[in-house]
């Protein structure tokens, strides 16, 4: 049932599917794209055999539409996540998606649920998932021969519950992919493979597990669904994990712009080992659906490893997030090509 906007409370929202009364839908048949359209079926129908099904042949994206103080409503860099969708799409066989037409169907799922963006102030936005899967009549394991594209929408509040508050994470001893797997796609299959150490965490009181490099299990590697990212001793840099089984977050690549350009840190992709965590005095997990968390403490080994404080946002982090956010939101001067405008 589509939700009525009178029912959402814009203050206590979540990270829960809703359904709104529009999603963008266009389908891949006889070796062509056909043109797209709005849609009011929430359900996708796909013969049994769809390799998606089977063999997880799909990739999707996460982005957000924010609504302003002037009450208008903006697209942060949506062309990178076409770009990477294209990439994605490249590792497992599909179809590009065209990126002019990636960002035409954002650009006309928002209008369409316009209402359900949440009121600038509210620290709500509207969280948008793309979708590229294989469907079809198969059976063999073999890329498809037709695809569908989706783009559906609803309003969301933080990812992880504390918001700017720091919360724990935890080092568990499982991978979630291989350094030529498919980390650095943002695929299905590397979240079925860390739903086992996402619910351990869950369930003892961490917000979610950290994975190390699958060859040694020495160096950072990411968070289940973000990036990591510390700030050394005396603030003055920003240091990222470099690994080629990691996805690609583009909330890390503008935060390593923002810290450089913005903030004046030095900022480098690099290893960074579990044993030297002493280096840093604040660390963070990124993404689009978590924004910036703080990590107030990161657990390995059965030691509790604490940054900045378990309770209390660090500096660095709270600039960071208020340069990004203030971006996003519009408030503050956004970097040449960051904004598309929705309405
Ligand atoms: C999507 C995702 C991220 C965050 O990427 P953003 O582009 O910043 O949203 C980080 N890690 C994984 C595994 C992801 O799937």
């Amino acid at each position: 049932m589509v939700v009525k906007v009178s029912d959402i409370d814009w203050n206590s929202l979540g990270f829960d599917y809703m359904q709104l009364p529009y999603r963008y839908l266009a389908y891949y048949r006889n070796g062509k794209w056909e043109e797209g359209k709005l849609t009011e079926d929430p359900n996708l129908h796909m013969n049994e055999g769809s390799p998606i099904l089977h063999y997880g042949q799909g990739a999707f994206e996460g982005m957000k539409a924010y609504r302003t103080k002037d009450g208008s409503i903006q697209l942060f860099r949506p062309d990178r996540n076409a770009k990477r969708l294209q990439d994605s799409a490249d590792r497992v066989l599909m179809p590009e998606y065209p990126i002019e037409d990636f960002i035409n169907a954002a650009k006309q799922l928002v209008k369409a649920n316009a209402d359900y963006v949440p009121p600038y102030g509210t620290g709500g936005t509207l969280y948008i998932r793309p979708l590229l899967i294989g469907v079809g009549p198969n059976i063999g394991v073999k890329p498809a021969d037709e695809y569908i594209f989706t783009m559906f929408c609803m309003p969301v509040g933080p990812y992880f519950k504390g918001g700017l508050t720091p919360t724990n994470f935890i080092v568990m001893d499982y991978d979630r992919a291989a350094h030529k797997g498919t980390g650095q796609s943002k695929v299905g299959g590397n979240y079925a493979a860390s739903l086992k150490a996402g619910k351990y965490a869950h369930e003892h009181g961490y917000s979610d597990a950290v994975y190390l490099d699958p060859v040694e299990h020495k160096r950072i590697e990411e968070i289940g669904s973000a990036n990591f990212f510390g700030i050394t001793k005396g603030g003055k840099k920003f240091l990222t994990p470099k690994s080629p089984s990691i996805l690609p977050s583009i909330t890390k690549y503008s935060l390593l712009y923002l810290a450089k350009e913005r903030l004046g840190l030095e900022t480098e992709e690099t290893e960074i080992f579990i044993d030297d965590l002493d280096m840093f005095s604040e660390a963070g997990a990124c993404g689009t659906a978590a924004v910036i968390a703080p990590i107030g403490g990161l657990e390995y080994e059965g030691n509790l490893h604490v940054f900045y404080s378990e309770t209390e946002v660090g500096p660095v982090t709270k600039r960071l997030y208020d340069e990004l956010t203030g971006i996003q939101f519009g408030d503050v001067e956004a970097p040449e090509g960051w904004i598309v405008k929705v309405q």
